[in-house]
């Protein structure tokens, strides 16, 4: 479920998996394992608020699993998914970088089934380079281990209704975050005419824009417009 948001902005997806054909076409509303694909919303509750008892959560992080801020009767499993998906793919991708991780975690899955599965949907390099992330991901996993925290923190994810920026804070969807060099500027307004969430203001004194970070989605069309790289995406550590 998602909104008509950029790639990369918070969505929430279903998969049942089974030795039989799966004919129930029903949203998951009490899932067995949430994978969390984004670090920043890893830190919300919500994430893990309807999984059934006993449950696991395989979440993109560099922490420890056990520095998790998450509480309840379920076991955390931690793989910095997009590092390896950076590093392999040269994108924060981190889909295919997450699967290795669950292989190993679960053993519903072998990493020669996603492996050949990668092989006839991606074939030649994309297919490599998505071969390589899911191995990563298998090697580098940390956990599972029985979540300690008791106290849910309050803050709720909002992440099945898209939105725009102007209307609620969108800054936790951010992996990347523009960061404007007013010294490189040369006023041409580009950023602040293409910016989709009306993040970007102009200042009609000095003529040069700044960003309101909590409208901001990170979506990088700001720096992919500026005409003199005045504006750089840089990472959001989790
Ligand atoms: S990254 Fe740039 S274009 Fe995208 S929402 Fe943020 S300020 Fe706007
Ligand atoms: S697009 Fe670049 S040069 Fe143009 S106003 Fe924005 S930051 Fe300045």
């Amino acid at each position: 479920m998602y909104g008509t948001e950029r790639r990369g902005a918070p969505l929430t997806a279903f998969v049942r998996i089974d030795d039989v054909r799966v004919r129930e076409r029903e949203l998951v509303h009490n899932p067995g394992i949430s994978i969390v694909l984004d670090p920043l919303i890893a830190k919300e509750q919500s994430v893990v608020d309807n999984l059934l008892p006993g449950g696991l959560v395989i979440l993109n992080s560099a922490s420890e699993p056990e520095d998790v801020k998450l509480g309840g009767d379920f076991k955390i499993a931690t793989v910095d998914a997009t590092t390896i998906a950076l590093e392999t793919l040269g994108r924060p991708i981190t889909n295919t970088a997450i699967l290795g991780a669950f292989a190993k975690v679960t053993g519903l899955i072998s990493v020669e089934s996603i492996e050949k599965a990668l092989k006839k949907n991606f074939p030649g390099r994309i297919g490599e380079m998505n071969i390589a992330a899911v191995k990563r991901s298998y090697a580098e996993v940390k956990g599972p281990v029985q979540a300690t925290v008791k106290d849910a923190p309050a803050e709720k994810a909002d992440i099945h209704v898209g939105g725009y920026g102007v209307l609620k804070d969108v800054s936790s969807w951010r992996v990347f975050t523009p960061e404007i060099d007013v010294d490189k500027c040369i006023s041409c307004k580009a950023c602040w005419i293409f910016c989709p969430e009306t993040a970007i203001e102009w200042d009609e004194e000095t003529k040069k824009p700044s960003i309101r970070y909590n409208a901001c989605k990170g979506c990088g069309v700001c720096a992919n417009e500026c005409p003199v790289d005045a504006i750089e995406m840089v990472r959001v550590e989790a």
